[in-house]
């Protein structure tokens, strides 16, 4: 393995199946443009899974595609900079769908089956005996995506472990069957774990897309507010003098995420920080509506800056587009390289260069 192998690489990337939420944001892609911004990468990654996303909506080409530009744009609002971000779409790499089918000769379908996200997911969508192929083996094709740039961080939710365990697997097995080729990858989870598996408004587990419990970054401020005095509590707090829980309650959580004691001094001067709430709010005498208007501000602080710079962008539609062929350019060539080296390995290079 030649000159990547010392590099520190970056790859991530979102599936188009809608604008990007503040679960994305503070599960992946704030702490993304703090990395890029760090000046520690030699190379950031930045993929637009079109193809997969394509594997459970292969009858709403459509959709898949007008959300490459709205993630695009979400991209950029957030502070992506295509000066040292290269942001790409994956369809247009080629030699993604390469690697991908080579690896599947690794994989047994017993090992797909036991994939905890792939089982969760397939039950969310109902799939049980009518899952698509492309869809159950999609774990193998991220791991093409991953390798392709040898990448050596993945900045990710939680959701996404068990996907980053089957590519080291992945990678080990074809190093150990064809010699050291591929270069084996690390999640970065977030440090707060609050920003791991953001839940939505109503409370579920995750907010999600598919789930419509989202909070967009793109959203106007009067639907942010809607959203956040409409979100699920605690439901036993009932009366203000009630005994509230914090733990359970995503109004909480997000404040995990999203709050400093800098919000505090500003908005909620009463309390010093998010300990002093949520005590207030555990032991009784502290309403919802309180709570929820301080989350509000929070998030509206968070976000504005990214709506305006998102208005912007869409105003330039134009360069947005060859912001993405440029990635994709830059993108493939690298991609070309890796998949030069496995094809050699693997002993199916027959003409020399
Ligand atoms: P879909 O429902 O189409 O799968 P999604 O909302 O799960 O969409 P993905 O594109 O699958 O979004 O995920 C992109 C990235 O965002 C991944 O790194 C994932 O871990 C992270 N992510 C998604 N949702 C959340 C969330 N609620 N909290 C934290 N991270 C999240
Ligand atoms: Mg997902």
């Amino acid at each position: 393995m030649e000159e990547n192998q010392s590099k520190n690489i970056i790859l991530t990337g979102d599936r188009p199946t809608g604008r990007l939420h503040l679960g994305h944001y503070a599960g992946s892609l704030r702490r993304r443009v703090e990395l890029q911004n760090s000046g520690r990468f030699d190379e950031v990654y930045i993929m637009i899974a079109d193809a997969q996303a394509l594997t459970d909506n292969s009858d709403n080409p459509e959709k898949v595609r007008s959300n490459v530009a709205e993630v695009a744009l979400d991209y950029l609002a957030c502070g992506l900079n295509p000066d040292i971000a290269t942001i790409f779409i994956q369809s247009q790499v080629s030699e993604l769908t390469e690697l991908a089918f080579y690896y599947m000769n690794l994989v047994t379908v017993a090992r797909l089956q036991r994939n905890p996200t792939v089982k969760a997911e397939i039950q969310a969508r109902n799939f049980e005996a009518s899952i698509p192929v492309g869809f159950f083996t999609y774990p193998i094709s991220q791991t093409a995506d991953i390798t392709a740039f040898d990448a050596t961080i993945v900045p990710v939710g939680e959701d996404q472990l068990p996907m980053l365990e089957q590519a080291r697997e992945i990678v080990r097995s074809f190093n150990s069957t064809y010699g050291e080729t591929l270069v084996e990858p690390k999640e970065l989870l977030p440090d707060n774990s609050a920003c791991g598996r953001l839940p939505g408004t109503d409370g579920k587990a995750k907010m999600s897309k598919s789930l419509g419990n989202c909070i967009y970054l793109a959203d106007s401020a009067d639907e942010i507010k809607s959203k956040i005095m409409n979100m699920y509590t605690d439901p036993n707090h009932l009366r203000v003098e009630d005994e509230g829980n914090t733990k359970d309650n995503p109004v909480f959580i997000y404040l995990d995420a999203f709050s400093t004691d800098e919000h505090f001094k500003k908005y909620l001067p009463d309390y010093q920080n998010l300990a002093a709430l949520k005590a207030h709010y555990e032991r009784g005498g502290l309403g919802d509506v309180k709570v929820k208007r301080f989350l509000n501000s929070v998030i509206q602080e968070t976000l504005e800056p990214i709506r305006k710079k998102r208005a912007e962008w869409e105003g330039r539609l134009d360069d947005v587009y060859e912001i993405l062929q440029r990635g994709c350019i830059k993108a493939r060539a690298a991609a070309a390289k890796t998949t030069k080296r496995v094809k050699k390995a693997m002993k199916i290079d027959y003409f020399g260069e």
